[in-house]
């Protein structure tokens, strides 16, 4: 294999970088007093404040503008389709560049990627509806949220207790889903919802999935969900209370929205795996760095055996998830099945980001518990990466399955 990492990505990269240091960099500057606590990041509901969001979305439409918002979504959409490779170097410069709990970065400058943007499950939307909400997506102007989770299905998806009842050419959607990213502030919704019972319980399709406004009526937010010490956040819950959707608002055909959604899922392992092996490496730098300049016993604390294997044990945990990442990325890339291989990437490197920001703070001692280097911000958000788009023992679960199913291939 060829790892070299082709001129248009590097280009790419470095252009990317550029935007975040001279745009992005002095938006947040201006906009310290705003951003630097979540008292004001967020309103007492818990959403973001009407001010952060109108920086997240002036950042975004300027993303677009420049051409970086939609370039790792799909050709066919009118993406950039620069694949899953460039899209993992590209996830991976970013995030060690500006390293965790940047809100106006994060998720911002390059969408999450089936949740939001040009998603990859917009493909399984009729033409003419997506062309009536290309450009606004596209442009960075409205978002989406994509609901698949509810209160009593996360792994187990079968246990999905939202309803759609067909009306003449229409649908009739009833439940409530939980955990949905971006709801508070979506102009659409992906949402998965029960079309035959029994097929369902039979854990034979039976789901179909919708793209709806936000602003249809019955569509209601009614909770954001705070986790991980944040005061808010942007995953909430939703209420789907007789919401009433066109047939031509279908996503793929009628009970295979699970296949749609997995389109999603899959894009969204990868990228968050890539996101892993740059904050990982954004945490080892600080680590090096401080260990240089931190003294005890007379000297830095890079002298210490002790704390030299942590700094190696990092390098070590974040080249072994990267090989992996780079091969997997391949595979996609060929168009090769890589079902089990996205697992173990999802799992290695959501645990690895975990690891190695356990160990940096280790190393900056108190100093680490702070949040003046955002290390502490870091850790939180490393650990909530083992839950979603499948939790690390859904991986293994998976994994498993293909090895018995005889995908022993490694
Ligand atoms: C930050 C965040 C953002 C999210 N965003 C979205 C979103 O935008 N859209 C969306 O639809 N969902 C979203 N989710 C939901 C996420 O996909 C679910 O939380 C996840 O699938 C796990 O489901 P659960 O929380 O119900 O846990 P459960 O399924 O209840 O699992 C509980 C525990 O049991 C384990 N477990 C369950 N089944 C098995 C099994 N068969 N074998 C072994 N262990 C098992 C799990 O691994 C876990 O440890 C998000 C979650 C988080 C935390």
């Amino acid at each position: 294999m060829d790892f070299t990492v082709p001129g248009e990505w590097v280009d790419f990269g470095d252009a990317l970088l550029k935007f975040v240091d001279r745009e992005v960099a002095p938006l947040e500057h201006e906009h310290r007093a705003l951003l630097s606590s979540e008292r004001t990041v967020y309103a007492p509901d818990g959403r973001f404040s009407p001010e952060v969001l109108a920086l997240r979305r002036q950042v975004r439409m300027r993303s677009a503008e420049l051409g970086f918002y939609t370039a790792l979504s799909p050709e066919s959409l009118g993406g950039g389709g620069l694949g899953a490779q460039a899209a993992c170097y590209i996830q991976e410069r970013l995030n060690a560049h500006v390293g965790p709990d940047r809100p106006l970065v994060q998720t911002v400058v390059l969408p999450s990627p089936f949740t939001n943007g040009l998603s990859p499950v917009l493909k399984h939307l009729d033409p003419a509806v997506l062309e009536s909400v290309h450009d606004e997506l596209a442009s960075g102007g409205k978002t989406m949220c994509f609901g698949l989770s509810e209160p009593d299905a996360g792994s187990d998806v079968f246990g999905m207790r939202t309803r759609a009842v067909r009306d003449g050419d229409h649908w009739i959607i009833n439940g409530t889903k939980q955990w949905i990213t971006n709801a508070p502030y979506a102009d659409y919704a992906m949402v998965f919802a029960v079309t035959d019972e029994e097929k369902a319980r039979a854990h034979k399709g039976g789901i179909t999935g919708f793209f709806l406004p936000t602003s249809t009526p019955g569509f209601s937010v009614p909770s954001v969900i705070p986790t991980m010490g944040h005061l808010g956040g942007d995953i909430a819950i939703v209420s789907l209370d007789a919401v009433r959707v066109p047939d031509t608002h279908r996503l793929g055909p009628v009970d295979k929205g699970l296949l749609v959604a997995l389109d999603g899922v899959n894009a969204g392992r990868l990228s968050m795996a890539a996101s892993c092996i740059g904050l990982a490496q954004w945490a080892l730098t600080q680590a090096i760095e401080y260990s240089k300049v931190r003294k005890t016993f007379g000297g830095p604390i890079s002298n210490h055996q002790a704390v030299q294997f942590m700094l190696a044990e990092c390098a070590m945990d974040i080249y072994s998830a990267k090989s992996m990442i780079r091969h997997c990325a391949w595979l996609v890339d060929q168009g090769q099945p890589a079902t089990k291989e996205v697992s173990m990437v999802k799992a290695s490197a959501t645990e690895m980001v975990g690891r190695v920001f356990d160990r940096a703070i280790q190393v900056h001692g108190a100093m680490g518990l702070t949040n003046e280097l955002r290390l502490e911000a870091g850790y939180r958000y490393a650990r909530t990466l083992r839950i979603p788009d499948g939790t690390s023992e859904i991986q293994r679960r998976t994994i498993a399955r293909q090895l018995l199913g005889g995908d022993t291939s490694i």
